[in-house]
């Protein structure tokens, strides 16, 4: 794919600031060229997902047009070639999180359906009535409900580890909810809300030290920073391609094969199996066992491009120019009269939830579209954290490597615009 070419190129080494040249991977991005109600697209919504680059587009397409066959199943030579590429984008994937095998990775529809897979497999196979689970209070429902769904079916309890007035995991707290019914840690790695990085390295080191297995969910986490599942002792990781300039409709489980193996299928039908009669089934070996049904194989071959994308960029910068552009908005946001900033963590990731004044988030985000900036507003998927910090909702702008600080500027004159209305 000639994206890593131009990555090389968009990379300015001998600047410290802007060690990415932003306006050349803007132009890898066709859609933010688009105008808004005749007004250029400011998209500060890239928590919710990210725009795609070319390459990916082109893989989706060229895929389609000259490698498109169903994987698994074929002795031709089109399904060799898919599979081929399926399973080397699952290679990629490994690679890219720092997995062991390839049979730690489960491609799924996305954090979503990967949380949904891990709740109902690992209940059936480990909890039982008066168990316990630990979720935080920061969690996206997709970390919650899913638990809530086997909880009622299995009679384990669910325990929140709270969140501070800034924004924080209570780790004091944390560390007391441990009894010896706990049998699983699923928090989240980056919050969707807050932006907060939460210290996933010491809660598994202090839940592995009770014998707990840790899941994090890493919708928020993997397209920021550098995650490395052994490195970080992680049990089982989620996360969304969507989310990282890949495309819709795929995402990833990864989990330690060890637990893997003693959990049952999510999902059952075709490939999962290695044997069926009316009497008994076997289950096919892993990864394949939990991927029921004809893969995204297309999706996963444009995962492994938006990660080749990233990589030829590279992570750390990614990461440095995104924490840069982050703290900009937030001294920028905060010489707004009557600025509230919901989560305020020091050590946090590309997003930033405020209220301004009595303006509902409803008025301030349509007011702001009109204006071709693109926020979110509303609950965020984390109605339990609303109701903690006791706000309806929030707006929220949330960045990636192809937002500017003029974006930033175009936001607060916005909202300046917006608060005059009021
Ligand atoms: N977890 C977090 C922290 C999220 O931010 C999101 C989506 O915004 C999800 C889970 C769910 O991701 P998806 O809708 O891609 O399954």
């Amino acid at each position: 794919m000639s994206c890593h070419s131009v990555k090389a190129a968009a990379l300015v080494e001998n600047r410290h600031t802007e060690m990415i040249d932003v306006e050349s991977i803007r132009r890898d991005f066709p859609i933010l060229g688009r105008e808004v109600y005749g007004k250029p697209l400011v998209y500060l919504d890239n928590a919710a997902t990210t725009q795609k680059p070319q390459c990916v587009i082109d893989c989706i397409s060229d895929a389609y047009r000259n490698v498109n066959a169903n994987v698994h199943r074929g002795i031709h030579f089109l399904s060799q070639e898919a599979t081929d590429m399926m399973e080397s984008a699952r290679e990629n994937v490994r690679r890219f999180i720092g997995a062991g095998s390839t049979e730690e990775i489960i491609f799924t529809r996305g954090t979503t359906e990967s949380i949904n897979l891990l709740a109902s497999s690992f209940a059936q196979a480990f909890l039982k009535e008066g168990d316990e689970v630990l979720i935080s209070g920061m969690e996206h429902h997709s970390n919650i409900v899913p638990w809530q769904i086997q909880a009622q079916r299995y009679g384990f309890k669910i325990k929140v580890i709270p969140v501070t007035d800034l924004g924080e995991l209570d780790t004091d707290v944390f560390r007391t909810l441990f009894t010896s019914r706990t049998k699983l840690v699923s928090i989240t790695h980056v919050s969707n809300v807050l932006g907060t990085v939460n210290p996933v390295s010491g809660i598994i080191n202090e839940a592995h030290s009770h014998g707990v297995p840790v899941a994090i969910d890493g919708a928020q986490s993997v397209p920021h920073i550098r995650v490395n599942v052994q490195e970080l002792g992680a049990d089982f990781y989620a996360f969304s391609g969507h989310k990282i300039y890949g495309p819709t409709g795929i995402g990833v489980l990864y989990g330690r094969k060890a637990l893997l193996e003693k959990m049952p299928p999510y999902q059952g039908g075709g490939e999962m199996i290695k044997r069926v009669t009316f009497d008994k089934t076997t289950y096919n070996e892993l990864p394949y066992k939990f991927e029921a049904g004809t893969p995204d194989y297309i999706g996963s071959i444009a995962l492994a491009t938006a990660l080749d994308y990233v990589n030829g960029i590279g992570m750390e910068r990614i990461a440095e120019y995104e924490s840069e552009l982050c703290s900009y908005a937030i001294d920028r946001l905060s010489e707004i009269p009557d600025m509230r900033i919901i989560g305020t963590a020091p050590h946090r990731s590309a997003v930033v939830s405020f209220l301004v004044g009595g303006i509902h988030p409803s008025d301030m985000g349509t007011l702001l579209d009109r204006l071709g900036i693109a926020v979110r507003t509303g609950h965020h998927c984390a109605e339990p954290l609303m109701d903690r910090y006791g706000i309806p909702g929030t707006v929220r702008a949330s960045f990636s490597l192809y937002n500017t600080k003029a974006e930033v500027d175009s936001l607060v004159a916005g909202i300046e615009r917006v608060r005059k209305m009021f």
